[in-house]
């Protein structure tokens, strides 16, 4: 409550502004008032006597040691009551709250709402109390609070603890009467509240993977802007930032550095020699990198509640390697063939557009004999087969929008291998590109025969599609 010798200090308008927004409402005349008269500025109680004047009826005394009774004009025994409710819903109005505005304890205590703030979702509260009331206001946050922690707005700042799950903010320290209304300085609140690491694993979105898998059930695709999940035929795509990998704390560079890492892991086929880490960044040191797996590890259990381990280290070679497959998004990601030469490849369109690529490679394979139990382990050849559709391997748009170098390669299988294009045509320049980054192996995948003027592909190509 403020009574007359209080607001009057106050500018005009901002008393009106207040009484408009509801916030301060008129009261009942002061049954007390401080003498004016003989400036010794004693606290008097008031008397009312009637008078036949006054439009009121009556006049107001005090009774004053030198002056005897001093009168005491009427509206110096004005009041103006703070109306807490419509103070808690302007300060969620102008916080954009989400939920209801509650009282959480009679006259004294408000929910005001939740929100985002400083990375997570937080309960806005409003104490309108002395203080010696910080146990209940503690009890009452407790039984209503909905998230972790959350913000307590005060007129008077408690003494004691005990109000760990919130963090305080005098009120007059943050909110300001602006022409619109109240606005709060979200800037300063967000600075001021906690933020630990568990902030950012709050913001994770772990992925419903089944009870019980393990990591090789597990196949990462790390693109440039989304990650792909695969798992027991079910497969997930999402933000890499959403699966906590971005630090939104931070600008740019060591925020993402585990992003970096996973995608680094999936251009290396899921092993990383620390020999091959220090020829990318020569000033990587072995701790600062074994941290920066430590830190990936953390993350990818975050997102994947999967059983064991998810990087393996492995001391004898000085390499870290994914116990999960790994690949980059739109690669084909096929075993190398066992001679190193694009003659291993066969590409062959399916009848139902798909493409399938066979690759020869050694197999080591353990025979047990059953009669003597002795086992057996020989190399052989066989040939590997996998299929994509050409979304997949980034060849088309959609279904029915081929992207050139992906209609050059359906144009090269339908003709058995032979294309003729000029020299330079781009779009075979283009797949010849694609199809040596698939694999890493040297050496031109498609060759131009200066004689023929006609492509021909150095692996065996065909399709199954009838035209
Ligand atoms: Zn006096």
């Amino acid at each position: 409550m403020f009574c007359f010798d209080e607001v009057r200090e106050w500018p005009q308008e901002r008393l009106e502004h207040l009484v408009k927004l509801g916030i301060l409402q008129v009261g009942p005349f002061a049954e007390k008032v401080t003498c004016d008269a003989c400036g010794k500025g004693h606290w008097e109680q008031v008397r009312w006597e009637s008078s036949v004047r006054d439009t009121l009826g009556k006049r107001a005394y005090i009774q004053c040691m030198e002056e005897g009774p001093v009168h005491v004009p009427e509206i110096r025994l004005w009041q103006w009551i703070v109306d807490a409710s419509a103070m808690a819903k302007r300060l969620a109005a102008a916080m954009d709250l989400s939920g209801t505005v509650e009282e959480v304890l009679a006259g004294m205590m408000w929910k005001l709402g939740r929100r985002r703030l400083a990375g997570r979702f937080r309960d806005v509260f409003l104490a309108m109390a002395a203080s010696g009331e910080e146990a209940r206001i503690a009890d009452a946050a407790g039984r209503s609070l909905t998230t972790r922690d959350g913000v307590l707005f005060v007129v008077q700042l408690p003494k004691q603890d005990g109000l760990d799950r919130l963090t305080v903010f005098d009120v007059a320290q943050v909110v300001e009467l602006g022409a619109d209304g109240l606005t709060v300085d979200l800037d300063y609140i967000e600075d001021a509240l906690p933020r630990d690491r568990a902030i950012k694993e709050d913001r994770i979105r772990s992925l419903p993977v089944p009870e019980g898998i393990t990591w090789p059930e597990i196949t990462l695709e790390p693109g440039e802007s989304s990650l792909r999940v695969f798992a027991r035929g079910q497969s997930w795509e999402i933000d890499p930032e959403d699966a906590g990998f971005a630090d939104s704390r931070r600008k740019t560079g060591e925020g993402d550095k585990s992003y970096q890492i996973l995608r680094f892991f999936a251009l290396r086929r899921g092993r990383l020699p620390m020999e091959e880490v220090k020829v990318k960044d020569p000033k990587t040191r072995a701790d600062g990198f074994r941290k920066q797996i430590s830190n990936l590890r953390k993350r990818l259990g975050n997102l994947l509640a999967a059983e064991g381990e998810s990087i393996r280290w492995d001391a004898d070679e000085e390499a870290y390697t994914c116990c999960f497959k790994i690949r980059r998004a739109g690669y084909m990601n096929l075993p190398l063939p066992s001679d190193g030469s694009w003659m291993s490849y066969q590409i062959i369109e399916r009848g139902d557009g798909r493409i399938a690529v066979g690759v020869k490679a050694n197999r080591l394979r353990r025979t047990k004999e059953a009669r003597t139990g002795e086992t057996n382990a020989a190399e052989h050849q066989e040939t590997l087969w996998h299929e994509y559709s050409l979304v997949d391997l980034g060849l088309a748009r959609d279904v029915d929008r081929l992207l050139p170098e992906g209609r050059a390669l359906v144009d090269l299988l339908q003709a058995g291998g032979r294309l003729a294009r000029r020299g330079d045509d781009i779009a075979v320049l283009k797949l010849n590109q694609w199809l040596r980054d698939q694999t890493g192996l040297a050496g031109d995948p498609l060759q131009f025969s200066e004689t023929t003027r006609v492509w021909a592909a150095t692996f065996d190509c065909s399709s199954e599609r009838r035209r």
